[in-house]
């Protein structure tokens, strides 16, 4: 039996119609870029975020690109950030002239270590006499970036206590963690509104995709609202009057419109991800493979969460991971690797210095993890065709 990866042609048979009909009204009113459709779309994902104020661009990576910008993180900065994500997150601090600080993840859920990051701060940083942070080479320490990875929040209570020991922004890489939650000291609270701004990406694959590329922020704070509402189109405040460098990040209606047509579909299609994982543990536990896989982690589980997990992506470690890939793709089943190198390890940021064995954590998972299918519509047919093939692998002798 054939599994892709991911389908998602059955979601949008759903909503034909009303996407259709949303398209239709902005060629007839020809009004493309951020007109009504964006600014509805933004009412309607700060409700859901229940943050004030939610900022479209372009893309994800114009998110994180756009808030480094407003906050004025250049030259002689530097931004800590996991290793383990995809490259945008490393990409938009080294574009804008800062050093991304790498530090290793916690090896059970993939997400930056909060001791990792202590560790760095504390035995690689000095505090200036204004209070500043300053690495090793003298550059200024300015925020962290927690990715939140597959759909797991971060543990951000000791993430957030440490950036203000250490007086850190703490701006969060949300791209593939939209409406999941975190169980904080302070009560339950939803990936992207724990720090200072929450950056999303709405890439076509992601749990909340566009017809296109789109990306959002959010955040609580008046003034940096303005000041990235104003950085997406070149930082003009006035009409063609600039009073700092921003870029054209802006959000078109087509994108804002087919995404707010989906957004009230959005919960849905996580919990029955949610259902997807739980039936994967089943057959997998069933057939005995827990000997050979580790499923992922669900810290949260426990502390009963609408949303402890969005299951962005179904992530599993094994020892084997080349010879399982080879065999699922010989039995038509799709599989990824997220990541195969960490960002510490890519030739573009080989200039940083970093060596082999320097995050054992992120590249033990770069080199073990396989992403598995997953999306809302996979029948229980196909994934337990999924866990048959796994099985057979992994009762050839040669497997193990
Ligand atoms: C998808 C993604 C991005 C970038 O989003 P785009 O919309 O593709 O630009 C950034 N960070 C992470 C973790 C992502 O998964």
């Amino acid at each position: 039996m054939r599994v892709p990866l991911l389908d998602l042609s059955e979601q949008y048979r759903t909503l034909v119609e009303p996407i259709h009909a949303e398209i239709s009204e902005i060629f007839a009113t020809q009004e493309f870029i951020l007109g009504p459709k964006v600014r509805a779309f933004e009412a309607a994902i700060a409700a859901y975020c229940g943050v004030p104020h939610a900022i479209g661009v372009s893309s994800g990576t114009d998110a994180l690109l756009a808030v480094l910008m407003a906050l004025g993180i250049g030259p002689g900065d530097a931004v800590i950030t996991t290793p383990f994500t995809f490259f945008a997150t490393g990409g938009c601090i080294a574009r804008v002239g800062a050093m991304p600080a790498f530090v290793d993840i916690d090896p059970v859920t993939y997400n930056i270590s909060p001791l990792a990051l202590e560790e760095y701060l504390e035995s690689q940083c000095q505090e200036r006499q204004d209070g500043s942070i300053v690495d090793s080479a003298g550059r200024t320490v300015r925020a962290v970036m927690p990715v939140h990875l597959f759909g797991l929040c971060c543990d951000m209570d000791p993430i957030i206590a440490i950036a203000q020991r250490f007086r850190l922004q703490v701006i969060e890489d949300a791209a593939q963690a939209i409406g999941a939650e975190y169980p904080g000291k302070n009560g339950t609270a939803q990936a992207g509104t724990m720090g200072l701004c929450g950056c999303f990406s709405f890439y076509p694959s992601k749990n909340l995709g566009a017809a296109g590329d789109a990306g959002l922020l959010i955040c609580r704070d008046d003034t940096l609202a303005e000041r990235l509402r104003i950085c997406r189109q070149h930082g003009m405040e006035q009409r063609y009057f600039h009073g700092f460098i921003g870029g054209n990040f802006r959000l078109d209606e087509i994108q804002a419109a087919v995404l707010k047509v989906k957004l009230p579909h959005l919960d849905g299609w996580s919990a029955a991800r949610r259902g997807v994982a739980d039936v994967y543990r089943e057959e997998f536990s069933r057939r005995g493979l827990g000997e050979h896989l580790t499923f992922p982690a669900e810290p949260y589980r426990a502390a009963g969460l609408t949303s402890h997990h969005i299951y962005h992506q179904y992530v599993v470690r094994t020892t084997n991971r080349e010879g399982l890939l080879e065999h699922l793709t010989r039995r038509e089943i799709g599989t990824a690797i997220y990541y195969p190198v960490g960002l510490h390890q890519q030739q573009c940021f080989r200039y940083l210095g970093y060596q082999e064995g320097d995050l054992p954590g992120t590249e033990g998972a770069a080199q073990e993890t396989l992403a598995l299918p997953i999306y809302p519509e996979l029948t229980r047919e196909a994934q337990v065709a999924v866990a048959d093939a796994i099985q057979e692998f992994f009762a050839a002798p040669k497997a193990r």
